[in-house]
């Protein structure tokens, strides 16, 4: 099959197939996928869904462990159903997300609140719904926490997010355990913290956590995470203040080109020894992990266009719908939806939106005409969530096959609907 002759090995996409030269997502053909839904279009697997949640589950059989999904990497309501249904916990960053956790079936006990910007409203929404955690990333949010609790008559259960400045070796943007950073409190501050904690009257004690980054490949720079993060564990136990769990984050890396991520046992082992013998409930905020693979985005060739020194593909997806490409220079792989019959070319794939920096994948070889379809791998996670409604685009439709059926779970926004909160002045 061409479509994988780019690959090597399997598809990332462990439901995704080629079935008589047409690529099928869970046995259904994504030809007619667009052409009831349109395109572009997001498609998701649930079998694929699933299958990621279940190798967290069982690599964690046997230890006290709570995986909350990383919301943020995917929020469409179905795929958090579909996680709440499976026992998943929810890693949220914003009173939105929380929103869309509670109306997906999820629980609030099973959430956590990571982010370095809560507002006093969210802080008021949180407590009320009665999250699992707030993730502190300062001393004034521990104050801001500590008096809206007060108000409320409530104990906001606390961990602090600690900055173990720990080099993930990922790529800038997204490396967030370093000294440099925005994100968590310094470790060397982390123990008075802890104590002015103790000392608020309306707090609860409950863990502490850590997040060095994403798409990160290689376990050791986690575990060397865990290993600093539990020696400050006992030495808060030495000043009598006891953690109930520990929160590692999320981060594992996914297979978009030849990356070879560990798989989740092996991800975890490393993590699990430096824990062993120890009682505290693990936590983990998985996001991309969970969804990348999951998911890839459908879109339709509008023109090709040829050039003196580049070959352009245009698609009807754009940088509005997939902005990863533009914002990190992430690769996906990008297929042809139904076996070529003509001449392959080299091409750059490029969106219709009025900026250079409007590519999905550049330099790729594919033998395409105007009208075929292509599938855009590995779209799972930060795709819908980051997308924008930038040259007035509507965004993509969203939809989840499982067993046979296609679900549409996110309408494709009408243009009416972009503007109907504007006026013209009068
Ligand atoms: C983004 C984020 C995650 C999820 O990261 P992935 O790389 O998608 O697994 C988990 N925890 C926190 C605090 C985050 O900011």
């Amino acid at each position: 099959m061409t479509a994988n002759d780019k690959i090597s090995g399997a598809l990332p996409t462990p439901t995704l197939h080629a079935e008589n030269g047409v690529l099928t997502l869970e046995g259904l053909a994504l030809p007619e996928l667009a052409e009831q839904f349109g395109t572009p279009s997001y498609i998701y697997s649930k079998a694929a869904l699933t299958a990621a949640f279940e190798s967290w589950q069982q690599a964690l059989a046997g230890r006290r462990a709570l995986v909350c999904y990383a919301v943020k990497a995917n929020s469409n309501l179905g795929i958090l159903s579909v996680f709440a249904r499976l026992g998943a916990g929810f890693d949220i960053v914003s009173g939105g997300e929380l929103a869309r956790v509670l109306a997906a079936g999820g629980h609030a006990g099973k959430v956590v609140f990571s982010g370095v910007g809560k507002t006093r409203d969210e802080m008021r929404q949180a407590l009320k719904a009665g999250i699992r955690c707030f993730n502190v990333e300062s001393a004034a949010e521990l104050e801001r926490l500590d008096a809206v609790a007060g108000e409320l008559g409530v104990l906001a259960p606390v961990a602090l997010r600690v900055n173990p400045d720990v080099d993930p070796k990922t790529h800038p943007y997204i490396s967030t355990g370093l000294k440099g950073n925005k994100f968590g409190v310094a470790f060397a501050d982390a123990q008075a913290l802890y104590r002015r904690a103790a000392a608020l009257p309306n707090l609860r004690i409950s863990g502490i956590a850590c997040h060095i980054g994403s798409q990160l490949l290689d376990p050791a720079p986690v575990a060397e995470a865990a290993q600093k993060v539990a020696g400050l564990v006992d030495r808060l136990a030495d000043d009598g203040i006891t953690l109930d769990h520990i929160d590692l984050g999320g981060g594992l890396g996914i297979r978009y080109r030849d990356e070879a991520p560990p798989v989740v046992a092996d991800y975890l082992a490393p993590l699990l020894k430096v824990f062993e013998g120890r009682n505290e409930e693990l936590y983990f905020e998985p996001g991309r992990s969970l969804v990348g693979n999951a998911g890839l985005l459908l879109t339709r060739i509008e023109y090709l266009k040829p050039g003196e020194t580049k070959n352009f593909v245009i698609v009807d997806a754009a940088m509005n719908d997939l902005a990863r490409p533009a914002l990190y220079d992430a690769w996906h792989e990008v297929v042809e939806v139904v076996a070529p019959s003509t001449e392959s070319q080299v091409y750059d794939v490029v969106g219709p939106i009025c900026e250079s920096g409007d590519f999905l994948a550049r330099e790729r070889r594919l033998a395409v005409a105007e009208g075929d379809l292509l599938a855009i791998l590995s779209a799972g996670a930060y795709g819908m969530t980051m997308s924008s409604n930038y040259n007035t685009r509507p965004r993509a439709a969203e939809i989840i096959v499982d067993g046979g059926q296609a679900h549409l779970v996110r309408a494709r926004e009408t243009v009416a609907a972009l503007f109907a909160d504007e006026k013209p002045l009068s």
